[in-house]
C-alpha cells in the first residue's frame, strides 16, 4: 500500500496529501458554465496534483474510504447552505460511460455522492439517471483512439439518458467526479429538466481549469472560469 497522493509508502493517505486536499482554496472554486444555465458548480479544486491522484485512485479501483478525503469541509458547508433552502434536495450521481462501467462495475460518482451525504445533513442519494444497456459497438468503440469514433459514440450514449425513480418535481445536485467541458452535466441537467425536475446546483470534486476542446460542435459556448462568487457568464 502506498499514499494515493504522493506514493509514499505504507500509507493509504498520508496527512500531507489529506491537508493539501482539504485546504487548497479558502473557499471551493466556484465555476458557472453557461451551458449549464447558470447553476452554480462546486468544485473541491482543479484537477491537478494530489487531487488527481487520488480521484485517479478512487476510480480505478474503487478505494472508498478515499472518498471521504475529496469531499473538503468548503463543499460541504455550501451543501449545507444549499439544504437549508431547499428541504427536499436529493444528491443524483452522474451515470458512468458505458466503458467506464465495464471496466470498473462500480459508479465513482455514486462513491462521492454517498460521501457528500455522509458528511452533510445526511441528503438522500438516488441513483435517478441511467445510460441503460449499452450496444456492444458501443463498447468497442470506447477501446477506439479515434476522436471521430469516440464523439459519435458519446453522442449516441447520452441521448439515451433516462431519468427515473424520482420524486416528481425533484430538487436535485448533480454530482459528478471531474468537470471538464460540462457537456456532460449539460445533458444531465437537459434530461432532470425535460422531466419536470430541477437542477439547484452541481458539485465535483475537480474541474479541469483551462477550456478544453469539447466532443459537442458547439463547444465554443461552453466557458466557464473559477470565481470566488456566482456570477453568470453569458
Ligand atoms: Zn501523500
Amino acid at each position: 500500500m502506498s499514499c494515493a497522493g504522493c506514493f509514499r509508502p505504507d500509507i493509504a493517505l498520508c496527512s500531507r496529501c489529506l491537508a493539501r486536499l482539504e485546504a487548497p482554496i479558502a473557499r471551493p472554486s466556484i465555476a458557472v458554465a453557461t451551458a449549464l444555465w447558470g447553476v452554480p458548480v462546486i468544485s473541491g479544486g482543479a484537477y491537478r496534483g494530489a487531487r488527481r491522484r487520488v480521484v485517479g485512485a478512487i476510480k480505478d479501483t474503487g478505494v472508498r474510504h478515499l472518498t471521504g478525503a475529496l469531499v473538503s469541509h468548503a463543499m460541504i458547508g455550501e451543501l449545507d447552505a444549499l439544504a437549508r433552502n431547499h428541504p427536499r434536495l436529493i444528491l443524483v450521481p452522474v451515470p458512468p460511460s458505458a466503458r467506464g462501467f465495464f471496466l470498473r462495475g462500480f459508479w465513482p460518482t455514486a462513491l462521492i455522492a454517498t460521501a457528500l451525504s455522509r458528511e452533510s445533513a445526511g441528503l438522500p442519494v438516488l441513483r435517478g439517471l441511467s445510460l441503460g444497456r449499452p450496444a456492444i459497438g458501443d463498447l468497442l468503440a470506447g477501446f477506439s483512439r479515434s476522436p471521430r469514433s469516440r464523439t459519435a459514440r458519446l453522442r449516441r450514449r447520452w441521448a439515451q439518458l433516462k431519468v427515473r425513480g424520482l420524486p416528481a418535481q425533484s430538487q436535485v445536485v448533480l454530482v459528478d467526479d471531474v468537470m471538464v467541458t460540462g457537456a456532460t452535466l449539460e445533458a444531465c441537467a437537459r434530461a432532470l429538466k425535460r422531466q419536470g425536475h430541477s437542477v439547484i446546483a452541481v458539485f465535483v470534486v475537480a474541474h479541469v481549469p483551462q477550456l478544453h476542446k469539447s466532443p459537442f460542435p458547439r463547444s465554443g459556448r461552453q466557458v466557464y472560469s473559477e470565481r470566488a462568487t456566482l456570477t453568470r457568464r453569458t
